[in-house]
């Protein structure tokens, strides 16, 4: 399938909706997880850092979790070309919803509107207390930790704080998800853009659509499970490929 019959699809779609992952943000300095260069392929036991159960239970993984939190490339990243795209696609009208399973907040530093937008599994950029949920800017948060508070605890309950991004074992905010799976279901166009298509429940988000009737259109570095599906599965990077595209589509 050519970039351009992707891009009359583009055209076409009433309802386009587009689901991101940590792919995107390769590009802009933040290692993904799976990817040649991920995270976990290069260092497998960091998995645990991301458990929720792991995260409770051991202080120590907390301590691991707030040392990373400090120095994490996030804070010095700036949107790329796939993100500016996606920006774009949106203020062309041609853009319905942007799902994103990132979390460092470069979708929204890039353009996209935060009523368009969906970060389906939480922000680096606030904490969250497990106990009473309150919410403070991570900054805050950051400078107790470099102050010398290596596990720093709610000021309000005294409970266990955590960035608020959802960790494996943890339930995604079912509005979000609801919102999430409605946009999939009435989409026209679906695309899936630099995703290993394997994290539950977001990867069902394109099943969704496809038995809608969507069209699905794959942008990966590499092989994801829903290939085989796909209307159209473009192999390359991210910024490149959806640059291209959105210029196509006009
Ligand atoms: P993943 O690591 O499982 O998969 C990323 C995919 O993107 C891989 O298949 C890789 O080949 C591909 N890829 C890497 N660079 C690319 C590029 N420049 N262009 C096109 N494709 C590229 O990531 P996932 O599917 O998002 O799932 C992992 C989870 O990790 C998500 O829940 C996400 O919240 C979290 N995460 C987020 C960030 C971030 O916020 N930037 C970074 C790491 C992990």
């Amino acid at each position: 399938m050519s970039l351009d019959e992707v891009a009359a699809w583009v055209r076409e779609s009433r309802s386009t909706v587009a689901l991101t992952g940590a792919g995107v943000s390769t590009e802009s300095g933040i290692p993904d997880f799976r990817g040649p260069n991920g995270i976990w392929t290069r260092d497998p036991a960091a998995e645990r850092l991301s458990n929720i159960g792991y995260y409770i239970a051991n202080a120590e993984i907390r301590r691991e979790s707030w040392r990373r939190r400090l120095d994490h490339p996030a804070w010095g990243a700036k949107p790329n070309a796939a993100h500016r795209a996606l920006a774009a696609l949106e203020a062309a009208q041609r853009l319905d919803l942007l799902v994103t399973q990132n979390i460092d907040g470069l979708h929204l530093a890039a353009g996209s509107s935060a009523e368009r937008l969906v970060e389906i599994h939480g922000t680096i950029r606030e904490t969250a207390c497990l106990g009473c949920g309150d919410r403070r800017p991570m900054p805050e948060v950051l400078a107790r930790v470099a102050a010398g508070e290596a596990d720093p605890a709610c000021q309000r309950c005294g409970g266990i704080l955590k960035s608020a991004t959802v960790s494996f074992g943890q339930n995604l905010d079912p509005e979000l998800l609801a919102r999430a799976e409605e946009a999939a279901a009435t989409a026209e166009l679906f695309l899936a853009i630099g995703t290993s298509l394997t994290v539950y429940p977001v990867a069902r988000l394109p099943e969704i659509a496809l038995d809608a009737g969507a069209r699905l259109v794959i942008v990966n570095a590499e092989p994801t499970p829903l290939d085989e599906l796909a209307h159209a599965v473009i192999r390359g990077q991210a910024g490149e490929v959806l640059t291209a595209l959105v210029a196509a589509a006009g």
